[in-house]
């Protein structure tokens, strides 16, 4: 198992994650659109006890979104690095790794509400609202 290391767009916030990644997922919902700035979330599953932070967690801001879960972003540049439940690393934003994680997006989900200019790509596996768990 190798190590995987994200960071945030500035580089203040770094973490590591010596664990595999599980259930990598993107939904293309109206609320996933904008906390994560983009077409879709981009995030898959960690184990807490594999995930630490390697500098900058002092510059870290949490926006809980909901009961028990939220975001934890940069506050110097905004990049969204983690999801949290219940005070604990549930998830990383695949888009601030550094290295290939190997493995692949394997649910595209709520693409009944993606936005009318997003394309989906052929031959992903796609689901109108939340896919089977
Ligand atoms: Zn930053
Ligand atoms: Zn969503």
């Amino acid at each position: 198992m190798t190590t995987l290391t994200g960071e945030c767009f500035c580089g203040a916030v770094k973490y590591q994650i010596t664990g595999p990644l599980r259930d990598a997922r993107s939904c293309h919902c109206s609320r996933c659109r904008k906390a994560f700035s983009a077409q879709a979330s981009a995030y898959a599953l960690v184990d807490p006890a594999d995930f630490s932070w390697l500098c900058g967690a002092d510059a870290l801001t949490t926006y809980a979104s909901q009961q028990d879960f939220g975001f934890q972003f940069c506050r110097q540049c905004g990049s969204t690095l983690c999801g949290i439940y219940k005070n604990h690393v549930h998830g990383i934003t695949l888009g601030c790794l550094n290295e290939d994680p190997h493995i692949e997006i394997g649910r595209h989900i709520f693409v009944g509400s993606k936005a009318s200019w997003e394309v989906m790509p052929e031959g992903v596996t796609q689901y109108q609202a939340q896919g089977p768990d």
